[in-house]
């Protein structure tokens, strides 16, 4: 059995960010960071709009508490406002921090970082490095996890949490190019895998962006939070679904209708195209729906709206947001100086995930916690984002919930000791499990069930939500549960057997998916972007509240959880 005194699972933003710190802060301390991708491909390296924080470059008026005000209405009033203060008093300081290690963010003419408007923000606070700003930040971070030493355990596969009595003690783990298992123990394990987009048809998240925490979570028993919380982004490049950031509408592009129409003037005339992201795919949904979408003949009726840029001038388009123009022309022939982009809604971001307090430990219920376990970035939800994300908070959120961590952790683990399991019973089982799946009987194909169960979780469970729907959704979720023991798996190789990695993906997915059904058809209100059309209020009496949902193969328990109020009261909320 290996031994690390740290163990984190995950080499985006928030993991790197965590081991960086624990090293900074201990450097005797022995910390392991495993992907199964390279680190710098872990899906953070695709954020492009930017980072926020009230540097105050651009728009002295700005200040934290207008950025936590802004976060905690974007989230429809469930964010815990103890962690968004965290979150957005420490924002300045840890783009100075990003700054010092070498990320290159873009500038003013004064030499200042350069700071632009996104949607929900009152102020222009997003730091940005055109738009690549992932890019930027994950190669910088990677690159001194090697010059701290942490050790990388990049290609391997986690495929099980050890939780022994309430207490983590390590991971069981198997190297893709060659399937060999191993077990590590460790006096702290952390997650930070990041989101679970592939839950959908159509998402801006990468192939890697399979939930794989949240379902190892799930099966030990720990609680997952507010999973009814998906994040649909509204402009996802038709038909291929890939993100054209918000930086393009932070910049001065319009979204237009199949009569040239500006209609984010009749659902956010204040903030326009620079709504939260819930009401402009609310919007974007609503006008398809009412046949003033276009077709790809520029008939009306069709399946996406505009995204125009051509005001802004090729100049503009060229240095600020010159990837979005790249994918636009490679991905589907658009030319955007010239031509409005096919957009529409796309799957996008987890606001829920593995319950945590703000040192990053993960709960079990309100305030009894897991020993030795903690959580960050887009896997863990302490709730910043609560019912919708605004843009550029989530980067934010894993740089200082990844440090916070990082901390949390260093002073958790000294004097701690290694903790003991019969290490050979978890071998044997992980063997059982990859073997029982490569001998399974069967005529399904890997791709062609998570298709099925992609267009399920699209069809019953989307952007708009309706209990006949959700509940027909479930029913079929168990029939493909079944075919999921029919499946049969062509490549039988231990060389990098990517079919192999795809079906045990498609089993945490299925349990997000589950979750996240679940957490939505017991929730009989509309909030953020969980939009119930049988229950189009908010209703603060009954649901100002965090779901904690228990999974069992059995089914599924929800439970509730106070959202901590403590600066901003609720209030209608409206842009
Ligand atoms: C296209 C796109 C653009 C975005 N733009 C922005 C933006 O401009 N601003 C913003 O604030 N947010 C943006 N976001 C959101 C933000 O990028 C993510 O929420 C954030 O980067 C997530 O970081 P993370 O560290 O939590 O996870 P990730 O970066 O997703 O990393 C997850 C890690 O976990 C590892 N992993 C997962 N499962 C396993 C397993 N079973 N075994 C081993 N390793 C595993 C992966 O290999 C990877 O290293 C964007 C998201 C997308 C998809």
């Amino acid at each position: 059995m290996r031994e690390h005194d740290v163990i984190i699972v995950g080499g985006g933003l928030a993991g790197s960010s965590a081991a960086l710190e624990i090293k900074r802060r201990n450097p005797n301390l022995d910390v392991a960071v495993v992907a199964k991708t390279h680190p710098i491909r872990s899906h953070s390296v695709a954020a492009q709009g930017g980072i926020a924080a009230s540097l105050k470059n651009v728009d002295p008026e700005d200040s934290w508490e207008a950025h936590a005000f802004d976060t905690v209405k974007g989230s429809d009033y469930l964010a815990d406002q103890d962690a968004v203060e965290i979150l957005t008093k420490e924002a300045p300081g840890v783009i100075i921090d990003l700054e010092h290690l070498g990320v290159l963010f873009s500038r003013l003419e004064n030499g200042r970082i350069a700071q632009r408007a996104f949607g929900g923000h009152s102020h222009k606070r997003t730091c940005y490095a055109a738009d690549k700003t992932g890019h930027a930040m994950l190669h910088e971070l990677v690159n001194n996890l090697r010059r701290y030493g942490v050790k990388i355990y990049q290609e391997w596969y986690v495929m099980q949490l050890i939780l022994e009595e309430g207490e983590a003690k390590g991971i069981v783990m198997y190297q893709i190019i060659d399937r060999k298992i191993e077990i590590i123990r460790s006096k702290a394990v952390m997650f930070a895998t990041g989101g679970y987009g592939r839950v959908f048809n159509t998402t801006s998240n990468d192939f890697a962006s399979t939930g794989d925490g949240l379902g190892m979570c799930a099966v030990a028993g720990i609680p997952l939070e507010d999973m009814e919380f998906v994040q649909f982004h509204p402009t996802g490049l038709y038909p291929v679904g890939v993100l054209i950031s918000e930086a393009v509408r932070g910049e001065g592009a319009h979204l237009r209708n199949s009569e040239g129409e500006r209609f984010m003037e009749r659902y956010a005339p204040n903030q326009m195209e620079l709504a939260p992201r819930d009401i402009t795919s609310r919007a974007i949904t609503l006008e398809i729906r009412a046949g003033r979408g276009i077709h790809q003949d520029g008939s009306a009726g069709g399946p996406f709206v505009y995204l125009d840029l051509r005001h802004m001038g090729k100049e503009m388009i060229m240095s600020r947001v010159p990837f979005c123009w790249e994918e636009a022309h490679r991905l589907v022939g658009v030319d955007a100086v010239y031509e409005p982009m096919p957009v529409r809604p796309t799957a996008h971001y987890s606001m829920g995930g593995i319950p945590v307090n703000t040192d990053g430990r993960v709960r079990l219920s309100g305030d009894n916690l897991v020993e030795g376990f903690f959580a960050a970035g887009e896997s863990a939800c302490v709730s910043v984002h609560g019912a919708n994300r605004l843009g550029s908070n989530s980067l934010l959120e894993c740089v200082v919930y990844g440090k916070l961590t990082g901390k949390s952790i260093a002073s958790y683990v000294e004097g701690r000791k290694f903790p003991e399991f019969d290490e050979n019973n978890y071998l044997i089982n992980a063997k059982n499990r990859l073997k029982g799946l490569l001998e399974q009987k069967g005529a399904i194909r890997i791709n062609e069930l998570r298709e099925k169960f992609q267009n399920c979780m699209t069809e019953h469970c989307g952007v708009f939500r309706v209990e006949e729907t959700m509940k027909r959704g479930l029913e079929r979720l168990q029939e493909l549960k079944q075919e999921y023991l029919q499946v049969y798996l062509d490549d039988k190789d231990s060389c990098w057997n990517t079919e192999l990695i795809e079906a045990l993906e498609l089993g945490n997915l299925m349990i997000v998916g589950e979750m996240i059904l679940t957490s939505a058809l017991n929730r009989k209100e509309s909030r953020g972007a969980h939009s119930r059309e049988d229950f189009p209020a908010r209703d603060d009496a009954n649901y100002l509240s965090h779901t904690l949902a228990y999974y069992s193969p059995a089914g599924i328990d929800i439970h509730y959880m106070p959202v901590v109020v403590n600066r901003f009261k609720p209030k209608e909320r409206k842009y």
